[in-house]
């Protein structure tokens, strides 16, 4: 990036987006000192060249601005050591996601930005925003809160379209947002620890809307709602039918999208990659995007049926006999399992890890589409005591012993459709890393079952 030329920048998190944006100020002839209060990450940066400087005994008068990662709090519970110097020197504070917005102003002003954002559903919909315009044979770079960091893409032009998701952290570091469209999904209680009031939060997803062209907001819960009314400028309001009560252009159900008229825009049911009325949402939003860059009814059509999904997203993994397997290793809390539950019937459910507050009990209403729950990790004595007398279960304690209980239980059942479902309702560090590691394992483990025989 080009647009700190000859000028000198702090930069504080030497995480993946902090190492990418100091080499693309670089290419770009600034100054970059750089600092991150983990001794580990500043030793990886010194090893790869980078001059790593404590910022506490910088002279901030000579600086044009403050790089924050998105990760570190500019407000809540307190601000970061950084900003109150970056304050004190009257110099902006700002992400990687505003030196692209700077740079696309400068480089290529009309080139396609789409933004995305909302509290669930934001790598969903990025991913099959980014897939439809793709496989209609577009140039595409997908990255931000998924993937590559954005300086590590490849910069703007007139016809290259960026697909970027963000989160709200990184919205609150961009000032100049402005991107040809804008994707509001959803709001919901989350992230509060950083963002104080949900006033507060909603406050700065409402912005990724307020400076593009067209908004493409999600109406079905209360604060969204209210924000497409503000809103002045081109919308695209979504609702889905059953959720929330307020008016859609574009108007989604049983597994259809329509616009306001009735009119069939796309068609959505039958594809596994997005199953439930949650990715209805994402669906209905990405196909509103690619319709605004000229995308005919067709390329939408071959896009959606082609579209992969991502992983450990209530991933089909594969079927054996009627048995189907899905990793939805993704959801780590209850609501997030809910839209699992709510795809599929007759689950044989493999569930537990470490619980958040509340554990499963909010499922309950949903036991009845599960025909057999398999319990692993540290929420075992939490999760029985939920289920006992409600549903059947068994104590598996790891994911190996419930994939082979849950498998042969499904196949034994002699039902029509059964799914064995990995989908824990909660976080994994009781047993793996992350909960990508925890879906590989489940993975490989489904890959290694025998075929019928
Ligand atoms: P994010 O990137 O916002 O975390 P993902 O697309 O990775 O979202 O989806 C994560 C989980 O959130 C999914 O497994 C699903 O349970 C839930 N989810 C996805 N889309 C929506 C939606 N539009 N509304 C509510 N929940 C959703």
């Amino acid at each position: 990036a080009t647009t700190f030329a000859g000028q000198k920048v702090a930069l504080f998190g030497l995480g993946g987006s902090g190492l990418a944006t100091i080499r693309s100020l670089l290419a770009g002839g600034a100054d970059v000192l750089a600092w991150d209060d983990n001794a580990g990450s500043r030793d990886r940066a010194r090893d790869q060249g980078i001059t790593v400087t404590d910022l506490r005994e910088a002279d901030w008068s000579g600086f044009s601005a403050l790089v924050l990662a998105p990760g570190v709090p500019l407000t809540h519970p307190e601000p970061h050591w950084t900003v109150p110097l970056a304050r004190a020197a009257g110099i902006a504070i700002i992400g990687d996601i505003e030196i692209y917005c700077r740079e696309r102003a400068a480089l290529a002003p009309e080139a396609p930005f789409v933004a995305i954002t909302g509290t669930n559903g934001k790598s969903t919909t990025t991913a099959l925003t980014a897939h439809l315009l793709r496989h209609a044979g577009r140039d595409v770079q997908m990255g931000g809160n998924i993937g590559t960091a954005i300086l590590s893409l490849q910069p703007p032009a007139p016809n290259r379209v960026h697909v970027i998701e963000l989160s709200s952290f990184q919205i609150d570091l961009t000032p100049s947002l402005a991107p040809s469209i804008g994707i509001l999904l959803n709001l919901t209680p989350d992230h509060l620890d950083r963002h104080g009031t949900m006033e507060n939060y909603a406050a700065i997803k409402e912005r990724l809307i307020a400076g593009a062209e067209l908004a493409v907001v999600g109406v079905d819960d209360a604060y969204c709602a209210a924000i497409a009314e503000r809103r002045t400028g081109e919308r695209v309001r979504i609702h889905v039918e059953g959720h929330g009560a307020a008016a859609g252009d574009v108007v989604c159900s049983a597994g259809t999208v329509r616009g306001a008229d009735g009119a069939v825009i796309a068609q959505v049911s039958g594809i596994a990659s997005l199953l439930g009325d949650h990715n209805l949402q994402n669906a209905a939003a990405a196909v509103a995007a690619a319709r605004r860059l000229g995308l005919t009814a067709d390329e939408i059509a071959a896009g959606l049926q082609s579209f992969p999904g991502l992983a450990h997203r209530m991933e089909p993994l594969r079927r054996i006999g009627p048995v189907r397997f899905v990793n939805d290793s993704k959801a780590t809390n209850a609501d997030s399992t809910e839209k699992a539950l709510l795809a599929f019937r007759d689950i044989h459910w493999i569930v537990g890890g470490k619980a958040k507050e509340g554990g499963i009990a909010p499922l309950a209403p949903l036991f009845d589409r599960v025909a057999h729950a398999y319990l692993i990790g540290a929420s075992s004595d939490a999760f029985a005591a939920t289920l006992e007398g409600r549903l059947p279960f068994t104590r598996c304690e790891t994911l190996e012993a419930a994939t082979a209980a849950a498998a042969e239980a499904a196949r034994a059942s002699g039902t029509e459709a059964p799914v064995v479902l990995l989908s824990p309702a909660c976080a994994s560090y009781d047993q793996f890393p992350n909960f990508e590691v925890r879906g590989d394992r489940f993975r490989a483990l489904v890959a290694a079952l025998p075929e019928p025989g």
